[in-house]
C-alpha cells in the first residue's frame, strides 16, 4: 500500500525530467529526443504525450527524492 499518486508525479515532470524516469529506455532507445528511423521521418519518444503508469520507474524517482 502507498498513498503516493503516480498520475500526480507524472504531471508534475515536463519533458527530461520525465524521461528520465521513462521505462522505454530499457528496451527503446529513449532520450527524450526526436530521432530519425534512417529515411528522414522522425521517431517520437513514447514518453512525448506523457508517461503512462506503467512505464514510470517509480522506484528511480523516489531513490532520487531521497538523495535530494
Ligand atoms: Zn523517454
Amino acid at each position: 500500500m502507498s498513498d503516493i499518486n503516480v498520475e500526480e508525479i507524472i504531471d508534475s515532470l515536463s519533458g527530461e525530467a520525465l524521461c528520465k524516469y521513462c521505462r522505454y529506455g530499457i528496451d527503446y532507445d529513449c532520450n527524450g529526443g526526436i530521432r530519425s528511423d534512417g529515411s528522414g521521418n522522425p521517431i517520437y519518444p513514447p514518453c512525448t504525450d506523457g508517461l503512462d503508469e506503467d512505464y514510470f520507474d517509480l522506484d528511480a524517482y523516489l531513490a532520487d527524492m531521497v538523495e535530494a
